[in-house]
């Protein structure tokens, strides 16, 4: 396919609001790719030339964007920077410009040309690369029709943002094959196993549904994560999964990682070609699938050392201690290991230790449907202690086999004593489940005076600008939401503007910088009574507690239009969900998006409460 082919669809996304329609114009779009072009389109649909979770960046700021498209049209800089500043989108400026050279609308410049030379200028790097990268991208300007000049230089840019995630089109790759999304699931379960949105795409359309049910682990690939249940008594542990075995729950971070002995060759991906890029062969991710092998030199120099396998994927729960006591840190503390910079130093202020609870591939076994009891079996034996376990950084969490209620309160009790959070039970039979909150795994954690026990993952949506004290944040409240799976919108429940220390007014301030965008994201459903000064991008997650779930009318989630009975053609509000007394806990840097508490969980939470 043409990329001015693309770039029509892409306009008609861009354009629509309409969850359904953008399914059906990304299938489309799937459709009449062939299985070269599916999975570099889906990156480029994206805004990348690699999957989310690898560090590829484009290092192109405004700045060389403009440098390339005077280079590539001959334009005066001061011209074009006034019409820029008049029109307040460089796309659109560059798609101007552009289009008063009709002898250069050339529109057969095929989707692995554009991305083929992206990947090139993302890949340069060393001495003369932002040189190169003008020239690349001068050259791919004048070479592509005005319209298509609009949306490629968003990629580069970094805000190509149209508004749909991953799941949408998951949803699309169903209509693809079968015109609804009835494919959903299987091709969601392969995504967990493997998320790689182009690699997904391209195995769909090359090998259907067969194809997706044999997807395994790709080291260097993270798996989704497995998340736990909540209860809140050792009884309905036990009468919900049996016998199980119990271990603490830490609070730290968790890490998946990713060992080969070998070098890391980037054989079988998609975007290959590129030589070893990275001479480790040990990779951490966090949660979120971010890969953050270079802020933990001390668990990578541990992993060769203390793991005895030629390919693992496991994970553990790292923990800051002090290595006079040996005591564990809190939160507060080990989190400051969390850092782009000063890692060094930081490294050795606060060491890490490492307890491993999960082993999910193995020497080129497939671990994910192996009964927990025999993964963890395996586990101990890759973990190599030798002497004197306290020098290890790897420990295998430590677990005791319990038959009744009274051992898990006692081991529950045990655990809130010590400062921990609370305990996590599992299911001795259970499969490892990516990406699920499932059975499994049930946490335990401490219960709060409040009516609801568990904390709520917000996305941050937006905030408004201070007033009297907090001028000085330039930050007055944060409107913040949770998803809605169905919709595939991110939907709102509290707006908060008291209980945040100085410190982390800053924080959010910082953070807010970094994602603000002109208008409400598609993906936002708010109450016009809600609406921010300030929207950003769905990037900033928070742990929230509160005191209680209400209801009310100005917040989105689950708020319904039904028909009433006596006035079938008009519809009444069913009121949303709404937290009362809500205070920030902690940031979650580790959590992406998609990870935020689901409207279903809150749905749960609410019924819960009162009983
Ligand atoms: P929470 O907010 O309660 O920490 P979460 O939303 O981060 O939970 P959950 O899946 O609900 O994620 O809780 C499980 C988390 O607990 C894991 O992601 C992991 O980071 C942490 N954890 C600590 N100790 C353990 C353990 N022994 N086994 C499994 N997970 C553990």
């Amino acid at each position: 396919m043409y990329f001015s082919q693309l770039a029509v669809y892409i306009e008609k996304i861009e354009t629509t609001s309409s969850r359904l329609e953008i399914t059906r114009l990304l299938a489309e779009i799937f459709r009449r790719l062939n299985i070269k072009e599916i999975g570099k389109t889906v990156y480029l649909l994206q805004g990348r030339v690699v999957p989310l979770f690898e560090k590829t960046e484009f290092g192109m700021a405004e700045k060389m964007v403009v440098k390339a498209t005077l280079l590539a049209l001959n334009l005066e800089r001061k011209s074009f920077e006034t019409r820029n500043k008049q029109i307040g989108d460089l796309g659109k400026t560059v798609e101007e410009f552009k289009s008063q050279f009709p002898s250069l609308e050339k529109k057969d410049f095929s989707i692995l040309e554009v991305y083929n030379a992206l990947l090139r200028l993302a890949t340069a790097s060393g001495e003369g690369s932002q040189d190169l990268k003008i020239n690349i991208l001068a050259d791919l300007i004048r070479r592509i029709d005005s319209l298509s000049s609009r949306y490629l230089i968003r990629i580069p840019l970094g805000v190509m943002r149209l508004g749909f995630s991953d799941m949408t089109v998951l949803d699309s790759l169903s209509w693809m094959l079968k015109q609804d999304k009835s494919l959903r699931p299987i091709i969601e379960k392969a995504y967990h196993v493997r998320p790689d949105l182009g690699f997904i795409a391209q195995i769909t359309k090359q090998k259907g549904v067969k194809g997706l049910k044999t997807i395994v682990p790709e080291i260097y690939t993270p798996i989704l994560m497995m998340r736990a249940e909540r209860l809140s008594s050792g009884k309905e542990i036990i009468e919900k999964i049996g016998r199980c075995a119990v271990q603490s729950k830490y609070d730290g971070f968790r890490l998946q990682i990713h060992y080969r002995k070998s070098k890391i060759s980037t054989r079988g991906k998609l975007t290959s070609g590129r030589k070893n890029q990275n001479e480790e062969n040990v990779k951490l991710f966090s949660r979120s699938l971010e890969d953050v092998t270079y802020m933990y030199p001390d668990i990578v120099e541990a992993v060769k050392k203390e793991v005895k396998a030629t390919e693992a994927i496991f994970e553990g729960e790292a923990i800051g201690f002090n290595p006079q006591t040996g005591e564990f840190l809190p939160f507060q503390e080990t989190v400051q290991r969390k850092r782009k910079y000063n890692i060094a130093e930081k490294t050795k202020e606060i060491p890490l230790k490492l307890f491993a609870f999960e082993l999910l591939y193995l020497n080129g076994i497939n671990y994910l449907q192996t009964i927990y009891a025999k993964r963890r079996e395996m586990l101990r034996k890759v973990i190599k202690i030798s002497g004197d376990s306290a020098k290890n950084t790897i420990l295998v969490a430590e677990e005791e086999v319990v038959p009744n209620e009274k051992k898990i309160e006692l081991l529950f009790n045990d655990a809130i004593s010590k400062g921990l959070e609370g305990i996590i039970a599992k299911k001795l039979d259970g499969i490892y489940q990516p990406g699920a909150r499932g059975w499994n795994w049930i946490k335990f954690k401490r219960s709060y005076a409040s009516k609801i026990n568990d904390t709520i993952d917000c996305l941050v949506l937006g905030y408004d600008l201070g007033r009297g004290k907090r001028t000085s944040f330039g930050m007055g409240a944060f409107l913040v939401g949770v998803y809605d799976e169905k919709e595939d919108k991110f939907v709102t429940v509290a707006k908060i503007g008291t209980g945040l220390t100085d410190e982390e007014w800053k924080k959010l301030k910082v953070q807010s910088s970094k994602f603000k965008v002109q208008k409400q994201p598609s993906q936002y459903s708010v109450d016009k009574g809600m609406e921010c000064d300030v929207w950003l991008m769905p990037k900033i997650v928070v742990e929230i507690k509160a005191d209680e779930i209400t209801r009310s009318p100005v917040h989105t989630a689950g708020r319904r239009l039904r028909p009433t009975k006596t006035r079938s053609a008009l519809e009444v509000d069913i009121p949303g969900f709404a937290l009362r007394f809500p205070r920030l806990q902690k940031f979650r840097d580790d959590k992406r998006s998609d990870d935020v508490t689901t409207l279903i969980e809150v749905e749960k939470m609410y019924a819960k409460q009162g009983s």
